[in-house]
């Protein structure tokens, strides 16, 4: 058994703690913050609030998993709803249930919106991605891949995709990570393109169970300032490091013991989110989630009815993602209230309840982008959403790089009491 700190504790590090944990090493958990969670935490309130909306989908199968493993039922917690993009008085895009590429090949037939022109440009240019195995040159953007589909398909379909998982403007956005996503939703057996809404929160989802679970391995309040050969982590002991910190604090830890690694995580840059909450006494969307139309007035993308997914009845979040404009112009929340009277029926006026602006909500997920590797020295490894892997700044992405920490350490740990840091990656 080896004695191992995983630092941090969103996603990722539960993610590697569970795994170490059941491996059989003796893990200990340190967390800056007074709780689990990282980036997708709840946000104390009456009622509380996340810290974001967060969706899942059914292909994220270790963050269902790790839900499973720590007691949280995903059923229970989860809303499950087929792929679907209505807009305000628009049906949209649906996918009906059954195996998802069939479902995405009946729902762009049947979508009356677009001209049938579009559905089949749409239809060949999926054809041609799926026959090319999802793969595309690796300097690509989303708008130059599907620079040849209807305008109407690239902004009530590609562009609120793209801006979902990837949170970057389809222009930037890369367009090799897209198709990967596209490619597991499709591809990853029934359900995989489902939607998972959270019922609950952020917290009873995975953060609240994993406290109860980690117990006294786990230390809160503790932000770790040092890490040093051999290992030592503020001077204490351990066989094995597992950095499951945010980038920029991975960074900042490692830039002595492995320089290269650490300019690359350095060199990361951020897109926000900005997630504002509306409230409305009895009013009621007519979808749980709607996509909405951004533009230069209007920031959101998406609304989401809490009242609807178990929650307070009456509140709203809008989500802005790509929101780097916005948290620079200022003004986020007025306009997305003026874009709510503007482009939806409300029982009563709407109120701002709530602004929360996350500067670095996810990485940049752009073409060509160098991400840092998982292993970074003989036990020492970075899991987080940003280290490298297929997928975009998401809770699936995080939980994989989790896993695969713990993975690499169940063979690295033990080696490394006596190895020194190299100063490669
Ligand atoms: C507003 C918003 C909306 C989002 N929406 C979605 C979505 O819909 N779907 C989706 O899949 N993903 C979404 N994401 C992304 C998702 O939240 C992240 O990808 C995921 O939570 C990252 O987990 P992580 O464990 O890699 O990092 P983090 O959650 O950032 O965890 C890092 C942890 O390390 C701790 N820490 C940092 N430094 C130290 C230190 N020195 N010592 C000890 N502890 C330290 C931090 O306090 C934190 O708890 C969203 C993110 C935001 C912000």
């Amino acid at each position: 058994m080896s004695r191992i700190a995983i630092v941090g504790g969103g996603w990722a590090g539960i993610a590697a703690a569970v795994a170490l944990a059941d491996a059989g090493h003796d893990i200990h958990v340190l967390e800056m913050a007074p709780q689990l969670g990282g980036r997708a935490r709840s946000v104390a309130g009456e009622p509380p609030y996340d810290n974001g909306q967060h969706i899942l989908i059914g292909a994220y199968r270790d963050s269902l998993a790790l839900m499973r493993r720590l007691g949280a039922d995903p059923n229970q917690l989860l809303a499950r709803l087929p792929l679907a993009l209505p807009y305000p008085g628009e049906p949209g895009l649906r996918l009906p249930p059954g195996p998802p590429l069939l479902g995405f090949a009946r729902g762009v037939l049947a979508h009356r919106g677009w001209p049938l022109s579009a559905r089949l440009g749409l239809l060949g240019a999926a054809a041609g991605w799926l026959a090319r195995g999802f793969r595309c040159d690796a300097d690509l953007t989303v708008a130059q891949l599907c620079a040849g589909l209807a305008v109407d398909v690239r902004r009530d379909l590609v562009e609120p995709l793209c801006i979902a998982a990837l949170n970057t403007p389809a222009p930037q956005a890369s367009a090799q990570v897209f198709l990967r996503v596209l490619q597991d939703a499709l591809f990853s057996g029934a359900g995989s393109a489902d939607l998972l809404l959270p019922r609950r929160t952020l917290s009873e989802l995975l953060a609240g169970p994993a406290t109860t679970w980690l117990g006294p391995r786990l230390r809160l309040g503790c932000r770790v300032q040092k890490i040093g050969p051999g290992w030592r982590v503020d001077g204490e002991a351990f066989d094995g490091v597992v950095l499951a910190c945010t980038s920029v604090e991975a960074a900042r830890l490692t830039a002595d013991l492995a320089p290269d690694w650490s300019a690359m995580a350095g060199a990361l840059g951020f897109e926000p989110i900005v997630t504002v909450y509306l409230s409305s006494p009895g009013s009621r969307l007519p979808a749980p989630m709607l996509a909405l139309r951004d533009g230069p007035d209007a920031p959101a993308q998406f609304v989401f009815d809490q009242g609807q997914l178990g929650g307070a009845p009456g509140r709203f979040a809008f989500v802005v993602s790509g929101a780097a404009p916005w948290v620079a112009r200022g003004g986020c929340a007025e306009a997305v209230l003026a874009q709510a009277r503007r482009e939806l029926d409300w029982a009563t006026p709407p109120v701002i309840d709530r602004l929360l602006a996350e500067k670095r909500a996810t990485f940049a997920c752009t073409p060509g982008l160098a991400r840092p590797p998982g292993r970074i020295a003989p036990g020492l490894f970075a899991a987080g959403d940003y280290v490298q892997g297929p997928y975009p700044a998401t809770l699936e992405g995080a939980v994989r790089a989790g896993l695969a920490a713990a993975q690499g350490m169940g063979t690295g740990a033990k080696g490394a009491a006596s190895g020194s840091p190299t100063k490669t990656p």
